[in-house]
């Protein structure tokens, strides 16, 4: 039962603004964002370095709610899932992934999404609700506070991916202030480059994202021609390839010239890992500083898709490299524990209900 502000997912202007309604100095929100997300302090007893009347008046007026861990498990690769309790008998999920020299963090936005992309678990479940900044950010606190620091003392979470279930440019209210606690110094100090935030290809709010706030992006192309994108991403019926392209530009213009935006492409058998496919999608990226990720499908139960093959892949990832792109390949992480980030995350509330005696068990 919630007494007072939730301050969890407040950013340094919420916070700002917050003790400036009780009369405190600004920099009593850097000292707040520190306890809370440098060091996973949740009560206001604990933050030793306010004084003793205050930390009672927090406790009167405002609130610190960590999220509930419903199950917290690893895979033998080191990839790693946290189920988190969310409001309305929801659960989400938060997947973290451990690569050479780096560690992503992917987090959802919503629960459940509305773009009903037809390769995607999440979008056969259909849209349950936004989630709130708190919701967002707390996905990274839990797992920071699991994972902390490498011995030489960097974070373990080198990156954040806004690629888990839902639309993230459907839930900017919420997205952009969790965006800026991951980016500022007294929250998790990511630099702005090490978060990236993956979009359907929502045209109006990619232009909005810009305005508000400065991260990386990245657009779930998945074909190259729009009568293909209106079948697998229904949205682009509204805001067709050439939209798109234009708002990609749009987005990069004036930005560094290390910065790309990643294309998401999943494979798809006999869809649209052609040769001429690759063809005609080295031509649609010439004019904007692109990355290529070549994601293998993970079929789920009801699709009628097939995952390429190897050797589609590797012939449609060499065309791309001939035409100078950089093009990754998402390797299958955590099969043991049906971690499939980007994928997107999905069937979290059948795995729920597959998982709910070990849920009451834990409880
Ligand atoms: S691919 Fe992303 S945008 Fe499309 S339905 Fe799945 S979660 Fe939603």
């Amino acid at each position: 039962m919630s007494v007072g502000t939730a301050l969890f997912g407040l950013d340094r202007d919420g916070l700002t603004s917050f003790f400036h309604g009780l009369g405190e100095k600004p920099f009593r929100a850097q000292q707040l964002m520190q306890w809370i997300h440098q060091r996973g302090v949740a009560d206001f007893g604990h933050m030793t370095n306010l004084a003793k009347p205050l930390r009672g008046r927090l406790a009167e007026v405002a609130e610190i709610h960590p999220p509930e861990v419903l199950v917290d498990q690893c895979s033998a690769d080191g990839t790693r899932k946290w189920l988190l309790r969310v409001d309305g008998g929801n659960a989400i999920e938060t997947v973290f992934i451990p690569e050479h020299n780096r560690g992503t963090l992917c987090v959802s936005s919503q629960v459940g999404c509305a773009m009903a992309c037809t390769f995607c678990a999440t979008g056969h479940q259909g849209f349950n609700r936004n989630l709130t900044a708190a919701e967002i950010i707390a996905q990274v606190w839990v797992a920071n506070r699991a994972l902390g620091h490498s011995a030489d003392g960097e974070r373990i979470i080198s990156n954040v991916v806004l690629m888990g279930m839902g639309e993230p440019l459907l839930n900017l209210p919420a997205v952009v202030p969790a965006l800026n606690i991951m980016l500022d110094d007294m929250g998790y100090g990511l630099s702005k480059r090490r978060v990236t935030v993956s979009t359907s290809g929502i045209v109006p709010a990619i232009d909005r994202l810009k305005a508000q706030c400065d991260v990386a992006l990245a657009v779930s192309l998945h074909a190259p021609d729009d009568t293909l994108r209106d079948e697998l991403v229904p949205i682009n019926r509204k805001y067709p390839i050439a939209e798109l392209m234009a708002a990609c530009r749009r987005y990069m213009a004036g930005k560094s010239a290390r910065s790309h935006i990643t294309f998401e492409y999943v494979m798809l058998d006999g869809v649209n890992d052609s040769p001429a496919q690759a063809a005609r999608l080295a031509a649609l990226l010439t004019d904007v500083p692109a990355k290529i990720n070549l994601i293998p499908f993970n079929p789920f139960p009801g699709t009628s898709y097939r995952r390429s093959s190897a050797s589609a892949v590797a012939r449609f990832q060499e065309h791309l490299l001939n035409r100078g792109y950089i093009v990754t390949v998402r390797r299958t992480r955590g099969d043991d524990i049906d971690a499939a980030c980007g994928q997107l995350a999905g069937q979290v509330m059948n795995r729920l209900r597959r998982l709910e005696p070990l849920v009451a068990e834990l409880r």
